[in-house]
């Protein structure tokens, strides 16, 4: 069921749409010398249009691996309109509570695994990954630890755009220019089996343990709080750890109390083919973060799980959890998380995700001998497609060409992708069905079958 067919009724030309949003609004990641716009106004499934009536297919979710359910979703438009006309919002701070905030928390426990049955909601991702943080370090110092309050973060890690998320973030660009960061954040490595430069010649698994054992010796073990990470690199160009990675991890975690702080606000509720990714790979996480497909972007909602443990030391008690925003456990939010899982659920779309993925995989499969092609990682309903300027050295492509290539999907397959440095992704809404997956994969290889390295360009068709 979709929420309307026709195209809306702009009150405002697409022309003088784009001159205001030129004039008076600042997008994020905004580069200043890409002057056009994209004004997208409507959606439905896996396809949305812009103010010019255009028609795309949408690859990467809302345009940020958000859409789980699809875009034009009914029951989830009308759950948001029952619960507005019904209550549009009360504070969860202090004894209140709304009743949707409840029984998404109650949900939330009943899907997360092992002893994980407390909840805290945000708005988003960064707000979750502050909380986490927090959390691990209130955690300790509650348990007569104070000093462990460091993190250790992972270099290519993407965990927001705050400041205690924006230091952990390893993309330095993050960072630049507005610091002084968030103290007592180190980081280590990722495991990025590409990249066999990265581990000198040694296995990519036994050179990390080895490196984070002589991070927690020379920081102390008794001064960290917790180590955070993607259960998959997302942003860092959705790459996927030797199988024998993070439960090595947690067990050298586990061995100096640290905590394990999963970022799941990509990879949880389906995308990888789960409900949480971190649990399949042997996480076995202390806190998990989600946000993004909690809602599939109908509303902003993020949600931060963790272990009962951790739940009562910081929370009940003698404790008192001084934290929150005025949106934590927002009403309408929360009914539409609510509708959202009920279609997750009810439509299998965790199954076909994993569906996607074969399509992915099959589609791609002629692409993996162009010479810009280094390496193609496709997990569940996502996918990065790593460019190279050399198969030999793997030298990484530009990103300005990795960027072309996204913008001639987008120009000549009406197809929306985004690159990530040199790595095209794919994280469609899940109801992606197999023309559609055809449709994006053949799009790809046609693009980078023109795609000339050496000349720096993509050759006309
Ligand atoms: N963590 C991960 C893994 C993400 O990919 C993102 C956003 O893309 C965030 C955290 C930050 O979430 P938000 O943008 O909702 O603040």
């Amino acid at each position: 069921m979709t929420i309307s067919t026709i195209k809306p009724a702009l009150s405002v030309s697409a022309a003088e749409l784009e001159d205001l949003d030129r004039r008076h609004l600042i997008h994020p990641h905004q580069r200043s010398q890409r002057t056009f716009r994209r004004v997208i106004v409507r959606g439905e499934g896996c396809t949305v249009w812009d103010a010019q009536g255009r028609e795309f297919l949408d690859a990467i979710g809302g345009g940020i691996w958000v859409t789980q359910v699809g875009h034009g979703r009914r029951e989830l438009a009308e759950a948001a309109a029952r619960q507005t006309a019904e209550l549009a919002h009360f504070t969860g701070f202090f004894e209140y509570a709304n009743d949707k905030s409840i029984l998404v928390a109650q949900r939330l426990a009943a899907l997360a695994p092992g002893d994980i049955n407390r909840v805290f909601l945000t708005c988003g991702g960064s707000e979750g990954v502050d909380t986490a943080i927090k959390i691990a370090r209130l955690f300790h110092h509650h348990r007569g630890e104070p000093d462990r309050n460091w993190i250790i973060a992972r270099h290519y890690g993407y965990h927001g755009a705050t400041y205690g998320s924006g230091t952990a973030t390893g993309i330095p660009d993050m960072q630049h220019a507005v610091g002084p960061n968030l103290p007592h954040v180190e980081k280590v490595m990722p495991p990025y089996p590409y990249r066999a430069e990265f581990y000198g010649g040694q296995d990519p698994t036994d050179f990390l343990i080895d490196e984070l054992t002589r991070t927690i010796e020379r920081i102390g073990a008794g001064n960290i709080a917790a180590m955070i990470g993607e259960p998959i690199l997302g942003g860092g160009g959705v790459v996927v750890p030797p199988e024998d990675y993070w439960p090595r991890v947690r067990e050298l975690l586990s061995a100096h109390g640290i905590l394990l702080i999963a970022d799941e606000v990509i990879t949880a509720f389906g995308r990888t083919g789960a409900w949480f990714d971190s649990d399949k790979r042997g996480m076995a996480a202390d806190i998990i973060v989600t946000a993004k497909g909690l809602t599939s972007g109908y509303a902003p909602l993020g949600a931060v799980l963790m272990r009962d443990e951790i739940g009562a030391i910081v929370a009940d008690g003698e404790a008192s959890f001084f934290h929150g925003h005025t949106y934590s456990g927002h009403p309408v939010a929360c009914a539409v998380a609510l509708a959202n899982l009920d279609v997750l659920d009810n439509e299998g779309l965790l199954n076909r995700a994993l569906a996607i993925g074969d399509w992915f995989r099959a589609g791609l499969a002629p692409a993996a001998d162009l010479p810009a092609v280094g390496e193609i990682r496709v997990e569940g309903a996502t996918a990065g497609i790593e460019l190279v300027a050399n198969r030999q050295t793997r030298e990484p492509i530009a990103p300005d060409l990795a960027l072309a290539v996204a913008d001639e999907l987008y120009e000549t397959h009406g197809v929306i992708t985004r690159n990530y440095g040199p790595t095209l992704v794919l994280s469609p809404p899940l109801v992606l069905d197999d023309r559609q997956a055809r449709q994006t994969t053949s799009a790809i290889v046609e693009v980078l079958t023109r795609l000339d390295v050496e000349a720096g360009r993509i050759a006309p068709r």
